[in-house]
């Protein structure tokens, strides 16, 4: 396999040479912070096991094929590397998939979580950073949610991430040498400003992602999965962020970290609510496609709505989002749509 260049742009700015371990950089969100790391002067190594990461898509530094589930090379390749810090993205990531293949989610989310931090001990790693989810809160009783809200996922995937957090919490406590973030992903969306990178799954089952590629003509219909939810019209409110926001939001988190400043958990999203009607109008209007619609059941795992309380994440990484924006993050997701079904045709 010929790696990726290194087509970073390396202005030597925040990163100063420091050395960070990425599983799961080839993915959607991971080869966006791969890219942001690579702008900021770090240097990156991506362990990947590419089951649904793209090679083309890490811009930046070394990309080693492997598997979290693999200790041994997992540990060969993390003791060569020597990293300041790891970020963990490396998981499965479809609640609807959970509910159904509920071991697939435990053993990747959760068991091979494990087999990380054990290697990342064993390398004497001091600074982790977890992508965690919304989904840990279950159905809050308040949106926006905070930090401190109750865990109760209502599915495997966010029930994974939580036993996650929980391992990290139980380590860092007894490991004074040992810090970490974890950020809380609401809905991620969107894609590389510049068109280089963006969501590529083999079955995407995202909502912006499905409405796209059904304005393009690759799905029949976009089904909305409930239309009886107890909000104004019906459907589910997420709080959509724009992957280049939710990058920036790792570097600050690394930051935050290699200043010394305590473990956290931080909340990545806007503060703001969306529907699912509302979301599938602006696709409409963005796209000039009247695409078919269709109402479906609800979703087996879907809670009604999720808006982040984001007020910690500003204060404490001094987070700044740049695209907070419903519109501009539909625009970017449908001008990489187009860019992907090029891609793909040659
Ligand atoms: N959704 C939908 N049709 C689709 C995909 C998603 O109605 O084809 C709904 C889904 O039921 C949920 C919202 O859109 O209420 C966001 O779902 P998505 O899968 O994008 O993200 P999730 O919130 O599950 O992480």
């Amino acid at each position: 396999m010929t790696l990726p260049q290194d087509r970073s742009i390396l202005s030597g700015a925040g990163g100063s040479g420091k050395r960070i371990f990425v599983t799961g950089g080839a993915g959607y969100i991971g080869s966006h912070v791969v890219r942001q790391l690579g702008e900021q002067g770090y240097q990156v190594l991506t362990y990947d096991n590419l089951s649904t990461g793209n090679d083309w898509a890490v811009l930046h530094g070394e990309l080693v094929v492997g598997d979290l589930a693999d200790s041994e090379k997992l540990w060969r390749t993390m003791a060569r590397f020597r990293p300041d810090a790891v970020i963990h993205f490396a998981a499965f990531i479809e609640v609807a998939e959970s509910v159904r293949n509920p071991l697939k989610y435990f053993r990747n989310n959760t068991a091979n979580a494990l087999n990380l931090l054990e290697v990342c001990r064993k390398c004497a790693v001091g600074a982790l950073i977890f992508s965690s989810t919304a989904a840990v809160y279950g159905i809050p009783e308040r949106n926006p949610v905070q930090e401190d809200a109750p865990l109760s996922p209502i599915n495997p995937y966010g029930a994974a991430k939580a036993m996650t957090e929980r391992f990290l919490a139980d380590l860092a406590f007894v490991e004074p040498d040992f810090r970490y973030v974890s950020l809380r992903y609401f809905n991620v969306a969107s894609a590389d400003p510049q068109g280089r990178i963006g969501q590529a799954y083999r079955n995407p089952t995202h909502l912006i992602t499905r409405a796209l590629k059904t304005a393009l003509g690759q799905f029949p219909r976009l089904e909305i999965f409930g239309t009886d939810y107890d909000t104004p019209d019906g459907t589910c409110i997420r709080d959509y962020i724009h992957v280049e926001d939710l990058a920036s939001a790792h570097l600050a988190a690394l930051e935050h970290l290699f200043h010394g400043r305590s473990s956290g958990i931080f909340n990545c999203g806007y503060g703001k609510g969306y529907s699912v009607k509302e979301v599938v109008e602006t696709v409409a209007e963005v796209t000039g496609v009247d695409f078919p619609v269709a109402t479906s059941p609800r979703r087996e795992g879907d809670p009604p709505m999720l808006i982040a309380g984001n007020e910690k994440i500003l204060r404490e990484l001094s987070w700044r989002p740049r695209y907070d924006e419903l519109r501009s993050i539909i625009e970017g997701a449908w001008n990489w749509e187009k860019i992907y079904l090029e891609k793909m045709k040659s």
